[in-house]
């Protein structure tokens, strides 16, 4: 059955052969008689359930063995303040703000730490990024935050910000949420990243993050046990109920995930691929049309998350309304921008975005 085209910025599209395989397990997973809703998460059932989403996770993304994986819940926005509380000592932390999400960040972690703002783009609309070179970095931080992709901006890091080379000592903490798994991440370069699952990973419920072990153990005694990132990992993300039947989800997305290829590339790698031409072949066709138009700067354009504008506003509930009609879900864009956004998440294949393209070509002809 085909399905239409969804372009939601989340919760998201998931794959459908995904969904499918749910759907066959729904009632009973591997003969054991019960659905993954109804398993006790101490199980022999949910703990190779468990293990193969956190190993599979391990390999698809490369993490090294001195980072932790957490299974958490709250999403992104209680990471807002989970990682000033375990990482912040109380001291400065510094963000750089490039859009809604890292204005959050700053705000909510000023409740629990000292939040300097080291950078922001502020004076550009948020359309282009602050050369790390310019940052103002604490010399004290206990680590700087940045939204490594800002999902309602449509701004991508395209490069993570070596630290080290700006003569700062402290971990970097990534917001990925919107573009995790989309392409390959340099460790080597983070002490801690998080995420929410719903927009590439799997359906709400899950907080992914990923935390460098000597980060473990300096949270503030305010700090709840169940956010404690030393006592989640000592209980292997099983220190209370973990969300099973969305970890199960996304585990079900790495096993897909693992199967992609792209010529010789599988995997994150492969994505990536099938990712940057998704993206140029959007960016493309909206930079030659008279009709729409993206303003955020060109190196720093997201490949995931793709707002643009009609240059007559007039036209955007025709526009809506004709996409849905020609099967092309969700594309209004975030309230606080207006206009439109395409988000093309990894389950989002070529052909959907071949097929907004065509729509958005046949829209503006027939309005010229
Ligand atoms: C969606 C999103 C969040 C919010 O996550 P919730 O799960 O709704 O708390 C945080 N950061 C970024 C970059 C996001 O895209």
């Amino acid at each position: 059955m085909a399905r239409p085209f969804n372009f939601s910025a989340g919760p998201a599209a998931m794959p459908s052969e995904v969904l499918q395989q749910a759907a066959d397990e729904m009632l009973d997973w591997h003969g054991s008689g019960m659905s993954v809703m109804e398993m006790s998460h101490r199980g022999k059932e949910f703990g190779e359930i468990m293990e193969s989403a956190q190993g599979d996770l391990r390999e698809l993304l490369a993490i090294p063995e001195n980072f932790h994986i957490l299974f958490m819940q709250g999403g992104g926005l209680a990471e807002n303040a989970i990682v000033p509380l375990n990482l912040s000592r109380g001291g400065p932390v510094d963000f750089v703000v490039t859009g809604s999400w890292s204005q959050k960040s700053i705000k909510e972690a000023a409740r629990y730490a000292k939040a300097t703002l080291a950078a922001s783009n502020a004076n550009s609309n948020h359309t282009t990024l602050p050369a790390p070179g310019s940052w103002q970095l604490s010399a004290d931080a206990h680590y700087v935050h940045i939204c490594s992709n800002e999902t309602i901006h449509g701004i991508e890091f395209h490069e993570l910000p070596d630290l080290k080379a700006l003569g700062s000592n402290a971990p970097l903490v990534i917001d990925f949420s919107s573009h995790v798994a989309s392409r390959t991440v340099d460790w080597s370069r983070v002490g801690l990243a998080f995420g929410g699952a719903q927009k590439n990973l799997g359906p709400a419920g899950l907080t992914l993050v990923v935390v460098r072990d000597d980060l473990l153990g300096h949270a503030l005694p305010a700090c709840p046990s169940a956010f404690d990132y030393k006592t989640v990992a000592a209980n292997g993300s099983m220190y209370n109920t973990p969300p099973t039947f969305s970890i199960y989800m996304a585990g079900l997305t790495f096993q897909w995930l693992k199967r992609q290829t792209e010529g010789a590339l599988s995997g994150v790698a492969a994505m990536e691929q099938r990712n940057i031409a998704k993206a140029s072949l959007l960016y493309d066709f909206i930079d030659d049309s008279a009709l729409y138009v993206n303003k955020v700067a060109l190196d720093c354009r997201s490949r995931m998350n793709v707002p643009f504008f009609l240059r007559d506003e007039a036209l955007n509930d025709a526009f809506l309304a004709g996409a849905k009609a020609a099967g092309l879900l969700q594309l209004k864009g975030h309230k606080s921008v207006g206009g439109m956004r395409a988000s093309i998440y990894n389950a989002m294949p070529l052909e959907g975005v071949q097929a907004l393209v065509n729509y958005m070509r046949d829209f503006e002809k027939t309005r010229a």
